[in-house]
């Protein structure tokens, strides 16, 4: 069989549009494996741009930076979902762009996601799109109470979200909304028992692996520690992995998706929603597996084989946000936590801390899953005293 990829020889330039810290451990990742990486982002010396090759200072819509974008690099990707579609298609005509403008157009659209997952059979809440005040009525009928609406596009760490227990949670604000004809969806609140997500990986010759999945326990919205292995059973685990497998393949992936579940009380699980990139709760694979989720992506955008996910061992990975900044009297102190054994500390390079905002993360290694967490706790407990 003539292949259909040629690998890319190392200093070829791998364009990331966006900047935040995806992008920058993408970039190190690249030139870990001698990639040269472009970012496109509007922020100058942004978490990324401080550590690629160059950045271009443009606006995500702008279609000359889009230009100057694909004349730079050999190969396209994108950090986040909310990227211009019509910027992404116009570089997807002179150089690839995986994952394909397609899966983002799908991923970027809370309706158009969960439509898609359930024209190909995958299980998902019970969902209604809202354009309308008619829709509204309609959800609040068929759906029913607790529900939860989001905007259809845009959203992210829970932002564009409310949970309507009762009609008593139906402001001005949301009918107001609804009536200038924002697009929303309306959700049945599921009561899950827990949840967890599935990286998947596939390269250009259809070859796919799924990383081990991720327990994710969030606060506010926000991931706040994902949990590996998660604790569920192998059956889980296994259909989980099976499931993250079967939307990649509809799909027609080449990059990584990120699929996020709720297991039910009834232990069924329902995919939450869909991201085609690196995603929070696969930062445990940068020191948990052979191949982190942006060494894979970096095999996967330079055509080359996938590489081993296996787990090396069980972490616990948590979040540092900008509330420990903001909340403590003097700055985080990571230099102990960095000379100790299998604690390893991820800053993102961002100068100003906000409540919510994601600065870096922790990942904690052990033998087993049990020590990993209670070491975690104990980490959690002393920054934020
Ligand atoms: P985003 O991560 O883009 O903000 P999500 O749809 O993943 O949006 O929602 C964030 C979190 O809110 C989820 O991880 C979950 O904890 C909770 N959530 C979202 N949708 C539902 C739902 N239908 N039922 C119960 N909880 C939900
Ligand atoms: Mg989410």
């Amino acid at each position: 069989m003539i292949s259909r990829s040629k690998k890319l020889p190392p200093g070829s330039v791998i364009g990331i549009i966006g900047g935040g810290q995806l992008g920058r451990m993408l970039s190190q990742a690249a030139k870990n494996l001698e990639y040269k990486t472009v970012i496109l982002d509007p922020i100058p010396l942004c978490p990324a741009g401080q550590v690629s090759d160059h950045q271009i200072v443009a606006n995500y819509n702008s279609i000359s930076a889009a230009k100057s974008l694909s004349n730079m690099c050999d190969v396209v990707t994108y950090e986040f979902e909310n990227v211009d579609l019509e910027c992404l298609m116009k570089i997807s005509e002179d150089i690839d762009v995986f994952p394909s403008p397609e899966i983002l157009r799908i991923s970027s659209n809370r309706i158009l996601e969960k439509q898609k997952l359930r024209n190909i059979g995958a299980p998902t809440v019970e969902f209604l799109p809202i354009n309308s005040i008619e829709d509204f009525n309609q959800a609040k009928r068929i759906i029913g109470f607790p529900m939860i609406i989001k905007t259809a596009s845009s959203g992210y760490d829970g932002k564009g979200q409310k949970l309507l227990k009762s009609e008593h949670d139906i402001d001005d604000y949301l009918i107001n909304s609804i009536n200038t004809k924002k697009s929303f969806i309306a959700e049945d609140f599921s009561d899950f028992n827990c949840e967890i997500s599935v990286i998947c990986a596939r390269n250009i010759e259809g070859d796919i692996i799924t990383f081990f999945p991720s327990e994710n326990i969030h606060e506010n919205h926000i991931l706040n520690i994902s949990i590996v292995p998660p604790r569920v059973s192998n059956k889980v685990i296994t259909s989980a992995r099976n499931l993250a497998i079967n939307v990649a393949e509809a799909l027609d992936l080449v990059g990584l998706l990120a699929v996020e579940m709720f297991l039910t009380k009834n232990n069924e699980l329902l995919i939450n929603e869909l991201a085609p990139r690196p995603h929070n709760s696969g930062h445990y694979t940068m020191n948990g597996c052979e191949t982190s989720q942006f060494t894979q992506l970096i095999k996967i955008l330079t055509k080359q084989p996938l590489g081993n996910t296996n787990l090396s061992c069980s972490s616990v990975m948590i979040n540092l946000l900008g509330d420990l900044w903001i909340n403590n009297s003097s700055k985080p102190d990571f230099d102990k936590l960095n000379k100790s054994k299998n604690i390893f500390v991820h800053l993102y390079g961002k100068d100003e801390p906000r409540i919510g905002r994601k600065m870096g993360h922790i990942n904690i290694t052990s033998e087993n899953i049990s020590d990993a967490f209670i070491k975690a706790m104990e980490i959690k407990s002393k920054l934020s005293n």
